[in-house]
């Protein structure tokens, strides 16, 4: 049977998060050639909503209200239920985000739904659809099958390949008005912390650092290979711990969780917690002076050596083929 999914966009900044589109194509084939309904949220999203119909959303819908320009799950979660009733959807896709994570155990509580999260692959589609996510920290596998009722379902960011865009497809785009009201909290302010260049989750290179990088000043040859590559860095939780760097690089279980095609894992043991994190990178290429560490067990390249003498030889490689 064909399915209605509706798919909450995200956006940052005046853009859409590439999650968005991710989630699109997720929601296509989980609504076996039914209809995808794309949803956003904020104070001036109408023209960001022609994007998720290039993407392949079949119509979108947005809902606008002062009290949405900031993420609150109150305020969310209000708009998001008033779509709900009037679209009556059988699935619902959220990215796997800060927000996703946040809103949909609310949003699944309230409709008694189950919920799927943090799936990185669908095999099947439309009723035959089976979800996979890892547990255990990413050590093993499971795949799961909705057996009835609302599908509900949040996917990891960087795992599932968005449609291509196309300026072509077409689709209404239409706005609900919903009385957000009596918000029990509200953004005050938001504080950025000062952050250059590629943002690290959504990167398609990391370079990350650990306790062997020994200080924050060993961090910029790392920073210059990332650069180079046009990616950025992250860090294990022991070089945070040692001040090496900022908690925001942290990748991990209590941290980020990436998966660029490229992780270079520059003198990080490869701890369980460090590899929840980013153990489903595409290509992982781990330097370590020492051979039995554990990153080498998930690392498709292994240079054991010094650090301090492989990055810069990398650094020296990656420049004479730039230049040529
Ligand atoms: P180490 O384990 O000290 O490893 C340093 C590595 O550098 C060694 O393998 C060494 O051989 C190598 N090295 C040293 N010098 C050089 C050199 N010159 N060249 C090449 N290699 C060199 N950790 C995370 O990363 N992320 C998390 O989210 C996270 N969450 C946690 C949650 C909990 C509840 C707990 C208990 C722990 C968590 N940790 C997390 C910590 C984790 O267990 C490890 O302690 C941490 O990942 C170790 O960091 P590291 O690999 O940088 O340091």
């Amino acid at each position: 049977m064909s399915k209605k999914v509706v798919v909450l966009g995200e956006a940052r900044e005046g853009a859409l998060r590439n999650v968005s589109f991710e989630a699109i194509a997720a929601a296509k084939t989980i609504s076996g050639g039914g209809e995808v309904v794309g949803v956003l949220f904020g104070d001036a999203v109408q023209s960001l909503a022609e994007e998720m119909v290039h993407y392949g959303a079949n119509r979108v819908i947005t809902v606008e209200h002062p009290h949405l320009k900031q993420y609150t799950s109150d305020g969310y979660g209000q708009a998001f239920m008033a779509v709900y009733e009037q679209e009556k959807p059988d699935a619902i896709v959220f990215g796997h985000t800060a927000l996703g994570k946040d809103l949909s155990p609310k949003i699944a509580s309230k409709l008694e739904s189950g919920l799927i999260s943090d799936v990185t692959a669908i095999e099947g589609e439309g009723d035959s659809a089976q979800f996979i996510r890892p547990i255990y920290s990413g050590k093993a596998f499971e795949k799961v099958k909705n057996k009835e009722g609302l599908l509900f379902v949040t996917i990891r960011p960087n795992n599932i390949a968005p449609l291509d865009h196309d300026a072509s497809r077409t689709g209404e785009v239409s706005s609900l008005s919903v009385d957000v009201t009596n918000l029990r909290s509200v953004i005050a302010e938001v504080v950025r912390k000062a952050t250059e260049g590629v943002d690290l989750s959504e990167a398609k290179v990391v370079v990350a650092g650990g306790r062997g990088v020994k200080s924050a000043e060993g961090f910029e040859p790392l920073q210059k290979l990332a650069n180079l590559l046009g990616g950025a860095v992250g860090a294990s939780r022991g070089a945070c711990d040692a001040d090496y760097c900022d908690y925001s690089l942290q990748i991990g279980q209590t941290g980020k969780v990436v998966t660029p095609d490229l992780y270079i894992a520059a003198g990080i043991s490869g701890a369980i917690q460090h590899m929840a994190g980013m153990s489903n990178s595409k290509i992982i290429v781990a330097i370590n002076k020492d051979p039995e560490a554990n990153i080498f067990k998930v690392a498709d390249y292994g240079i054991v050596g010094d650090l301090f003498e492989v990055i810069p030889m990398m650094i020296e490689e990656i420049q004479k083929v730039k230049v040529s």
